[in-house]
């Protein structure tokens, strides 16, 4: 059986866990945090990266360090994955969703300056598959707006938007490092990329159940006190250290995953060029990281038959996220503005190929022949 996702394995991480477990301290903040945080600082041009447990968490710690309040609104995709809004409804946040561009599934920017009421707070753009969302227009918005921009960038590490990486773009940017991401911390993480650094201080107290913890160990305070509200929002160092393992072979990795996606897309350009499918494209300016391949098909029709024929063949194709806008908590903590003319439609018909680092050539040709198999018996 091809699975559709395999945690990545590199093969140095039980030595960096291993070193962990000798060092005497497991919590959060320790050298695995500080080594894995200094690096994303320092590749990314970020003033401070903070680990967490999610990119959950992380999308929460930020709808807290806005002060995100009760009847705030938050505009975002519909085309996403629960945390992005839940961060936000958990401050008491309306979601306000705008339909998404059929050739990215990524926000339609265009579509954002008539979601903006006076309640409006914050943009949220999710950068899908690794390719970035029009972050220029975005920018230039929030700006003349006066609102926050939070990048949930839990699919875009090491993507980049005009030479900037994915994350460091708005004032707060959101990583994951769940398995299904390009770089996981041992199956769950996230980071919190501060990029605006009026933000930091307070950004850090949050973070440690809302103390200045932090200072204190950096001997920026002579004792630490409850400062402000707060949570644990700190990744454990065992878990930091299966993370340095992949952070160091973060080349090799993103190599890797560029590689194979290059393949399914050269191998099925024939597919689409015969108009049987649509193929993911790469918008000018935008560099991606080769996190998602996917198909769109006719229909949802289609797309059933096709997982079916798959999993006949033994490998795992899935569809990705049901729109949130008409979902039970959808209805109750948002509202679509604007016509719904791509969302529904579009996510009914897309399907994701597996696509991991430790995929195999021979794999990947599998799931390739089996794409071939079941178009050629459909046009019989
Ligand atoms: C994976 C993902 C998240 C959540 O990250 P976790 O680390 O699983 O909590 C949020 N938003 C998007 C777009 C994601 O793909």
């Amino acid at each position: 059986m091809i699975p559709f996702n395999a945690p990545p394995v590199v093969g140095t991480e039980l030595d960096f866990m291993r070193s962990a477990l000798g060092s005497g301290k497991l919590c959060g903040d320790g050298d695995f945090t500080r080594r894995c945080q200094s690096w994303l600082e320092q590749r990314f041009g970020s003033p401070r990266a903070l680990l967490t447990p999610s990119g959950t968490a992380s999308l929460e710690m930020a709808a807290i360090l806005l002060d995100i309040k009760p009847g705030d609104e938050v505009i975002m995709p519909s085309y996403t994955f629960v945390s992005t809004a839940n961060a936000f409804v958990l401050r008491g946040a309306i979601i306000v969703f705008v339909d998404i561009r059929p050739d990215t599934m990524n926000m339609d920017e265009q579509l954002i300056e008539a979601a903006i009421t006076d309640k409006t707070r914050a943009i949220v753009p999710v950068h899908y598959a690794g390719i970035a969302c029009e972050m220029d227009t975005i920018m230039a918005l929030a700006q003349r707006y006066g609102l926050a921009v939070i990048e949930d960038a839990a699919q875009g590490v090491m993507a980049q938007y005009r030479g900037k990486p994915l994350g460091t773009i708005g004032h707060i940017g959101c990583y994951s490092f769940h398995e299904t991401k390009n770089y996981t911390a041992g199956g769950e993480g996230g980071a919190t990329m501060i990029n605006d650094p009026a933000l930091i201080d307070r950004a850090e107290i949050i973070r440690e159940k809302g103390t200045n913890r932090s200072q204190f160990f950096r001997g920026q305070a002579d004792k630490y006190t409850w400062r402000d509200i707060g949570s644990s929002y700190l990744m454990a160092d065992l878990q930091a250290a299966y993370l340095w393992g992949q952070l160091e072979a973060a080349e090799a990795i993103n190599r890797r995953r560029l590689s194979l996606w290059g393949r399914y897309r050269e191998q099925l350009q024939p597919l689409a060029d015969a108009g049987r499918i649509e193929l993911p494209t790469v918008a000018e300016g935008c560099v991606q990281n080769g996190h998602m391949f996917y198909l769109k098909l006719r229909d949802f029709t289609e797309r059933s038959a096709f997982i079916t024929h798959m999993k006949a063949a033994d490998i795992l194709t899935v569809f990705h996220y049901i729109p949130l806008h008409d979902s039970p908590a959808g209805l109750r903590f948002g509202r679509f503005n604007g016509e719904d003319r791509f969302t529904t439609r579009e996510s009914e018909r897309l399907v994701r190929l597996p696509l991991f680092y430790n995929l195999s050539d021979a794999q990947q040709y599998q799931v390739i022949d089996a794409i071939n198999r079941f178009f050629s018996r459909s046009s019989d």
